[in-house]
């Protein structure tokens, strides 16, 4: 039975008007994501009941963990986690809690880096990676990128090259392929795009446009390609930002929870069929609750893969 669930985080992108004179989502660059935001997404409150912006350590490790991580340290912490959400991150996420029921997990992104022990030596490391590091204990680095098995956080390549690694560029839907190929090997793959949130905190519309365009490609393709094989895709974010195109900082707006089931057609595999039914069954009103209803997905299709058996 395949119960492949692929979850494409998108740093800083919120539900906003669906005004395009104010919000770059519905401006037109991005129709495919603008028309599953209008159909197919549902709020998913980011503020974790702390005052003030939400930001991107605290919300990716409530995200990847299930914790309140914003609660436990008293404030929203931009950036990079510091000691205490590392400790957290490295303990509870989402990784270690399906491996741990022998589910085999994935963090597509690549890391600029040729070796583990650089990667483990840096000094900012980002929330998904702190999470992959202890979940999965590796990243993926530039020999996977360049054989298909790892996505570059820009999609193309671009930014990579321009440190100074001699890698060919891919069009997002390449991108998009080396994405659907890693989902269908493993259970559970994890994919963070954060050029929105880059964008987002810029006063270049162009720019803005640009990035949302590119997304919207790659979407496109794993949109096209994802659930005909069975893989079910789960969009989400930590907190607003692009979406108010009138400001450069995060916004206090929900963030959508967008499924589209994998279409399954082995009989008894209703299960990965109705993924969409099962989360939008109210059990995600905050990010805390994303990465247990994660869990509780592939756990409940486990119990029907054993029904189907009989
Ligand atoms: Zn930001």
């Amino acid at each position: 039975m395949r119960r492949n669930l692929l979850m494409l985080f998108i740093d800083g992108l919120g539900l906003g008007p669906r005004d395009p004179n104010t919000n770059p989502v519905f401006g037109g660059a991005c129709p495919v994501l603008a028309g599953l935001l209008e159909t197919n997404a549902f709020p998913v409150d980011a503020t974790l009941g702390v005052q003030g912006l939400p930001q991107s350590a605290t919300g990716t490790t409530s995200l990847l963990t299930g914790i309140n991580a914003a609660r436990m340290v008293g404030r929203h912490v931009e950036g990079f986690p510091g000691p205490t959400l590392r400790d957290v991150l490295s303990r509870e996420n989402i990784f270690l809690k399906l491996r741990a029921s022998g589910l085999k997990c994935a963090f597509a992104n690549a890391y600029g880096a040729c070796s583990q022990e650089e990667v483990s030596s840096s000094r900012l490391l980002s929330a998904t990676t702190v999470a992959a590091l202890s979940g999965i204990g590796r990243l993926r680095l530039l020999d996977e990128l360049m054989a298909g098995k790892a996505v570059y956080q820009d999609l193309t390549r671009e930014q990579l090259r321009e440190k100074g690694f001699p890698v060919p560029l891919i069009t997002p839907t390449e991108a998009a392929q080396d994405l659907t190929g890693i989902a269908e090997e493993h259970d559970f793959t994890l994919f963070e795009y954060f050029q929105t949130d880059r964008a987002g905190h810029g006063s270049d519309a162009k720019k803005k446009k640009k990035v949302l365009s590119l997304f919207d490609s790659f979407l496109a393709t794993i949109l096209r390609l994802c659930p005909a094989r069975g893989i079910s895709v789960i969009l989400t974010s930590d907190h607003g930002n692009i979406e108010d195109g009138l400001s450069t900082g995060h916004t206090m707006n929900p963030v959508p929870l967008v499924v589209v089931d994998g279409i399954v057609s082995l009989a008894g595999a209703s299960g990965a069929r109705r993924a969409g039914e099962f989360f939008r069954a109210g059990r995600i009103k905050s990010l805390t609750d994303v990465a247990p209803a994660v869990v509780s997905w592939f756990c409940r299709n486990d119990g029907e893969k054993g029904d189907s058996a009989l």
